[in-house]
């Protein structure tokens, strides 16, 4: 039986009831069912706002538009940011007319607080972190910097749904936090995303940038009655960015069993890490001891790489990896290259990790991980 490296794992018939009743109600668009996964998201995370969107990509564009804005910061001022990501962190910044400067990563494939403090530059306006995997890294060494230093922090939390960190979901120390509900994450719809941010005024921004600057509200107050209800102003050069009720509704089948996924997701990472303590050239890349990781990623490193992808290719074992380097790209060659995103972008497997695994899995893919690893 082939093994990919992701199988999302939708519960059908709730999911089904979920877009029934939007297709009832006629309603499958902004409202309804976006503003039940909005309130329901405050609650899980305990995190003091939460704006559904079309995509993470759209959230962190939005969150750097936003923090612009709010802070004046000008075209061309910097964001430090990592190299081992996937683009749309980085574009986001590029989408808002910032600079990405990346800071290198330490052993939890994190930005690392000592890399930022060398990064940082009179034009340094904020940082954005990436929890890749799940992992929280040194993200609380990060706020404390950022805090001092004055600089804005946006959590690329894509990966992070259900992570806590001392029991507390992740968000809580960040200006802006941004999870994706994309298909194949820990939460998946089709696509969609949550924005959350620490302070009301950046909210009911961000909530009219996702509809175009369209306010509807100043109308709503004042001049609601009769023939004007469908009179709105156009305050801001926005996005069209929110969510719509169908995919709200597979998010909210999805938040149901979320911490029961998550749990299973480590209960898998652990037979990995049982199954590969003695393999001799494979490296875990560890989670931060502070950590309960969503556990989205299960990543290894070995010096073979290229060569073990394809050896589990041929025995229908489908592993992924990421990220390469961003720094390899054209599009952010002139952002800098650090040593230990570049080496670990060459070693990185991200193995198989989804609900659909058992624990006889992860031991033939664990066995045959330590034969070709070197
Ligand atoms: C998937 C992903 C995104 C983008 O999420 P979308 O919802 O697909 O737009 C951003 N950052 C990281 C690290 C991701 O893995």
């Amino acid at each position: 039986m082939a093994t990919q490296l992701f199988v999302p794992n939708f519960r059908v018939d709730e999911c089904l009831e979920q877009i029934r009743e939007c297709l009832e109600k006629g309603w499958t668009g902004m409202g309804f069912k976006t503003v039940e996964i909005e309130n329901e998201w405050v609650e899980y995370t305990g995190l003091p706002h939460a704006h559904f969107l079309s995509s993470a990509t759209a959230g962190l564009h939005l969150a750097f538009e936003v923090l612009k804005k709010k802070h004046g910061w000008n075209d061309g001022d910097e964001v430090i940011s990592a190299s081992l990501t996937f683009v749309s962190t980085n574009h986001a910044i590029r989408y808002a007319k910032l600079e990405p400067v990346f800071a290198d990563v330490d052993q939890y494939l994190c930005l690392d607080p000592q890399s930022i403090l060398q990064k940082i530059t009179p034009k340094t306006r904020a940082v954005v972190f990436v929890g890749l995997g799940g992992n929280s890294g040194q993200l609380e060494e990060v706020s404390k910097i950022c805090k001092e230093r004055g600089l804005a922090l946006v959590l690329d939390a894509a990966h992070m749904a259900g992570t806590r960190v001392n029991q507390k979901h992740v968000g809580h120390n960040a200006d802006v936090s941004v999870f994706s509900f994309q298909a194949v994450k820990n939460l998946p719809t089709a696509d969609s995303g949550m924005i959350c941010f620490q302070d009301k005024a950046d909210d009911e921004l961000a909530r009219k940038l996702t509809w175009l600057g369209i306010n509807k509200d100043t109308y709503a107050r004042t001049a609601a009655q009769g023939s004007y209800k469908w009179k709105y102003d156009v305050e801001e050069l926005g996005f069209k960015y929110h969510g719509n009720s169908i995919m709200a509704g597979l998010a909210l089948v999805g938040l149901k069993y979320l911490d029961a996924d998550n749990a299973y997701r480590r209960q898998i990472a652990s037979w990995y890490r049982e199954c590969l303590q003695d393999a001799p050239n494979v490296r875990i890349v560890p989670i931060a001891p502070d950590c309960e990781s969503s556990t989205h990623l299960l990543q290894i490193r070995v010096s073979n790489r290229d060569e073990l992808l394809i050896k589990l290719n041929e025995n229908d074992i489908f592993p992924g990896v990421h990220y390469t380097d961003n720094s390899e790209y054209a599009m952010y060659r002139s952002c800098g290259r650090c040593e230990n995103a570049l080496a670990a972008s060459d070693e990185i497997i991200s193995l198989p990790m989804h609900m659909g695994l058992t624990h006889k899995d992860i031991i033939i893919i664990s066995k045959l991980v330590t034969e070709y690893a070197r």
